[in-house]
């Protein structure tokens, strides 16, 4: 049995948490953080000096691999300092590198996997009892046993399902999430409204392929059916979720969204890339006008709707002219956002082994080219919106100005304003005033004195 931080436990000691990747391992983090709390330990940023220090990590890119290899340095020293600091690396990468990490990093004490990283609290106290260094990267074996802990006192992010069965031939992601497991609908359900009663006014529903959910549940269900399910949960202002796959979304799903007067006007639609023979050798089972027309039907049906997405550049045999095609899409689609990247083989995916590998170059040439475009496209939306009020939950202050909030508006764009007091977690207007490709700084109209003063009110 874990224990649980609701109980009173004096502090025992400290330690240090990061995270890397996506938002599926921040919300792991969470669950981390409220393990290791249950444990007695405080949250520290001093990593030499942690009791215990943890690595969440995220395999999905080279970068991201060494990123985790080269902080393991700093912590040889630490290590040398402070001998029985418990040093872990859970998630991904360590679901990937398995026992290879812990005979390359003597300073590691505990290696969990994906599947594993529940047991971290039983795991640390055996290192620290002296009964050895462990790995544990099963290849199954995740449970819903645990609900979501935010740390967040206005948004929440909850889990619908884990791994997938999709096998995108660039993506590591079946091999260390695993196959395709839905959490009941009842489960999300109780566990939204719970959130929302406790003040968490906005969720965000999380699964690697969200349109796949429910399909190995007894009785099948489907996304559609959970949001509908979902409609009018008492408290719950705004419900987002990532990541959909666009080859899964339905029709269905487009009017359960458009239903649910809860779900922000904003979808995150991976593209990947805009030519046909390229998404068929990423295996991702759509065209680019199929990618247009569902784009069309959602934009059709939500008024308003932002859409961001993802686009790899530099697939194994791409040529220029497909790359066009992708730029082309782009200039038709006109995203809102992206994220862009160049490819990067992942050891063990079907990419790596194509013989075709575009010189990382030419790579970095197209990924240059393709974020030109698209802030030019991400400015031109931006600018028709300035003058407008928008509607912002705000997340708090500035990271990079203290004097100034952040929040974001329904369709998911950042806003920066100044204001007094501590606005966090209530809803503002804002007059959107100077527009960047990230998003906005605007004005501040006006703001609830209490969550939930305001009813809904358009971005
Ligand atoms: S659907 Fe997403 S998570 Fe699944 S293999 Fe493809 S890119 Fe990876």
């Amino acid at each position: 049995m874990l224990a649980t931080p609701e109980t009173t436990v004096p502090r025992l000691g400290s330690y240090y948490l990061q995270t890397y990747g996506c938002q599926m391992n921040q919300y792991d983090s969470e669950l981390l953080a409220w393990m290791l709390e249950g444990m007695g330990l405080a949250a520290s940023d001093d990593a030499e000096r942690a009791d215990v220090a943890v690595f969440n990590t995220c395999c999905i890119r080279d970068n991201a691999d060494q990123k985790v290899y080269g902080r393991m340095g700093d912590f040889k020293r630490y290590k040398a300092q402070h001998p029985r600091q418990v040093l872990a690396v859970v998630g991904c990468l360590a679901q990937k590198d398995g026992e290879d990490f812990l005979n390359r990093f003597p300073q590691v004490d505990l290696v969990l996997g994906t599947h594993n990283v529940r047991e971290l609290p039983e795991m640390v106290l055996k290192v620290q009892s002296g009964e050895g260094r462990f790995v544990r990267a099963e290849k199954q074996g995740d449970t819903f046993d645990l609900l979501a802990r935010p740390t967040r006192r206005f948004s929440a992010m909850v889990t619908i399902s884990m791994g997938c069965d999709q096998w995108c031939t660039f993506c590591i992601v079946p091999y260390v999430r695993g196959r395709l497991k839905s959490k009941p609908v009842l489960q999300v359900v109780s566990e939204v409204r719970r959130l929302a009663r406790e003040g968490h006014r906005e969720v965000l529903l999380l699964g690697q392929n969200v349109n796949d959910y429910g399909r190995d549940l007894e009785p099948r269900s489907d996304f559609a059916d959970l949001i509908d399910a979902l409609r009018g949960a008492p408290g719950l202002d705004r419900l987002r979720f990532t990541s959909p796959h666009p080859a899964y979304f339905t029709q269905r799903v487009i009017e359960a969204m458009a239903a649910n007067p809860a779900m922000c006007e904003h979808v995150h639609l991976p593209l990947q890339a805009g030519d046909d023979q390229v998404l068929k050798r990423m295996k991702r089972g759509y065209t680019g006008a199929e990618f247009l027309d569902l784009a069309a039907r959602m934009r059709g049906a939500i008024p308003g709707l932002a859409l961001s997405t993802d686009i790899i550049v530099g697939f194994p045999g791409e040529t220029e002219e497909q790359f066009q095609r992708t730029l082309d899409l782009v200039r038709q689609a006109r995203f809102d956002s992206a994220f862009m990247f160049a490819y990067s083989p992942r050891p063990g995916t079907p990419g790596a082994l194509f013989k075709d590998q575009i010189p990382e170059d030419e790579r970095l040439d197209r990924l240059y080219r393709l974020i030109e475009l698209q802030n030019s496209i991400s400015m031109e939306l931006n600018a028709i919106r300035l003058g407008r009020v928008a509607e912002v939950l705000v997340e708090g202050p500035s990271k990079k100005d203290a004097s100034r909030y952040t929040g974001r508006t329904r369709c998911g764009r950042l806003v920066h304003f100044e204001a007094e007091g501590d606005l966090t977690g209530l809803m503002a207007r804002v007059r959107l005033e100077q527009h960047f490709t990230w998003g906005f700084v605007g004005e501040l109209q006006e703001h609830e004195t209490r969550p939930g003063d305001w009813s809904r009110a358009a971005a």
